[in-house]
């Protein structure tokens, strides 16, 4: 799709942030790029429209920011996985690790019921443990995870590979 050169070529590449040797992939810079913002939505919601997803998971931050337009687009409703102590209602957690120890996702009670059909949204997969919880908190509840949605997937750090066979699409690849 020739769309995806110009969604590439906007996100920014930060070295040694936020620590040494990370090359942070930066999506602020397609934020301000509206056609390449319009052109993300637009592709993620014609693969995703019609397929009878009544609920987009986004992941704390940045899938807060792609997910609410793709879930409106799709007559979906958009429920917030968040990082721990951030929801004021019941919540269910999962943890998942970290290079060095462990964190947590969380979502309110009630957000989603039994038999729902999701889809999980996020600006980037890097060793895959975020959406690896992701997957398995929205499952825990009853809910069919229909596939994981990322701007961008760092191939090298295998993240696909964690989250067994549970369908990963990624518009732009990075080293
Ligand atoms: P993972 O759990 O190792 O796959 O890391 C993915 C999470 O870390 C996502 O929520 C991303 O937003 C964030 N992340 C990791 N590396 C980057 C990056 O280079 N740019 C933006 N977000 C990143």
């Amino acid at each position: 799709d020739p769309r995806l050169a110009g969604i590439a070529a906007s996100i920014r590449v930060i070295p040694d942030f936020p620590k040494a040797g990370i090359m942070f992939q930066d999506i602020t810079t397609l934020l301000l790029d509206v056609k390449a913002f319009r052109d993300t939505i637009d592709l993620f919601v014609d693969r995703y429209k019609d397929k009878g997803i009544s609920v987009v998971a986004g992941i704390e931050a940045r899938g807060f920011i792609f997910g609410p337009p793709i879930a409106l687009a799709i007559g979906a409703k958009f429920v917030p996985l968040r990082k721990p102590k951030k929801l004021p209602g019941e919540v269910i957690s999962e943890e998942y690790s970290l290079e060095y120890g462990t964190d947590k996702i969380e979502m309110h009670v009630g957000a989603v019921e039994a038999g729902e059909r999701a889809l999980i949204v996020d600006d980037l997969i890097a060793t895959g443990g975020t959406l690896n919880a992701a997957i398995r908190l929205l499952e825990r509840v009853g809910v069919e995870v229909y596939e994981c949605a990322c701007l961008m997937e760092l191939p090298e750090l295998k993240g696909r590979e964690r989250l067994g066979d549970k369908p990963l699409f990624v518009l732009v690849q990075s080293s």
